[in-house]
């Protein structure tokens, strides 16, 4: 399997290429085509292994795919949410979108406390594709403000054991149920049983992925 396979946008091929992701890493392998059509996933995958992409890829190529499909909607409701435990994941994984997400229609806005929400609200109603925050201050921002998650089509959960560590569950799956039934990516270093409970709680067929 290569990038090319896949029938990412040419824009994101591009943008793989200029990043140096010659060929997919062993996780990407697995998990960008099956993320592509739409399935959940839950993949063991530990930082180093390129688990950021395996979820950007799919989620950008859906959110090109959409934006060409309904040319005529200017809303620019977030389409896709990612997870992650701390600020300075968040910050990681948003630094890999912009870079993957580059000359596309593809905006992001981050959710993490350290910086006034004010802003991070403005930027969300100004109409971004991604929102990347960390579990809390997204309840904090769900809680006082009303934000479209109706288009949200995928939502990813980095770091999972993590999370549930960091006593992260119950906001999780608050946020979650403001959703419309979204497709879910869970990523974790360890699979353990509470991890594949939150799995099993957020979608009702998923698929195993491991490396
Ligand atoms: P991650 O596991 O997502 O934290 O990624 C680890 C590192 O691998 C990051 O610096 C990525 O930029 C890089 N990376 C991800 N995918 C690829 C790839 N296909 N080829 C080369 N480097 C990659």
């Amino acid at each position: 399997l290569t990038f090319t396979s896949c029938g990412l946008p040419p824009k994101l091929l591009l943008n793989l290429e200029t990043a140096g992701y010659d060929f997919p890493t062993p996780i990407q392998m697995q998990a960008i085509p099956a993320a592509l059509t739409g399935k959940s996933l839950l993949a063991s995958a530990d930082t180093g292994s390129g688990k950021t992409a395996s979820f950007l890829v799919p989620i950008i190529s859906r959110c090109t795919t959409y934006h060409s499909e309904h040319p005529s909607d200017q809303r620019r409701n977030p389409l896709a949410m990612v997870l992650a435990p701390t600020r300075e994941l968040c910050v990681q994984v948003e630094d890999q979108a912009k870079m993957l997400g580059k000359g596309l229609p593809f905006k992001t806005a981050l959710v993490v406390g350290g910086d006034p929400m004010s802003g991070q609200l403005y930027r969300i109603q100004q109409g971004v594709e991604l929102i990347i925050g960390t579990p809390g201050r997204v309840v904090d921002l769900l809680s006082k403000h009303t934000i479209e998650l109706d288009n949200i089509m995928t939502f990813v959960l980095d770091e999972v054991d993590c999370m549930l560590q960091r006593g992260f569950r119950d906001q999780v799956m608050q946020i979650f149920q403001a959703l419309s039934q979204p497709q879910v990516l869970l990523f974790s270093a360890t699979i353990s049983r509470e991890v594949e409970k939150v799995g099993g709680s957020l979608a009702k067929e998923i698929i195993l992925v491991s490396i």
